[in-house]
């Protein structure tokens, strides 16, 4: 797809890392699919993706973790 951020590049298949911050919880994820802009770098995960990022943090936060680096594991 065309990049919608610097609106010249197209997307590919890629990895990024992706940083999540809530309440005292940072979770930092390393290996997230993502199509990547070959352009700018700008990163687009898909919505199940983050959806399972948004519920790892949440896990997260019920477990107390403050700082976490992990390897994403596609559910
Ligand atoms: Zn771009």
């Amino acid at each position: 797809m065309k990049c919608i951020i610097c609106k010249h590049g197209e997307t590919a298949r890629g990895t990024t890392t992706i940083t999540l911050e809530r309440d005292h919880t940072t979770l930092v994820f390393k290996n997230v699919p993502a199509q990547v802009c070959t352009n700018c770098g700008e990163a687009y995960v898909d919505a199940t993706t983050s959806a399972q990022l948004l519920a790892a943090v949440d896990a997260a936060i019920a477990l107390g973790v403050h700082v976490e680096v992990r390897e994403f594991v596609p559910a």
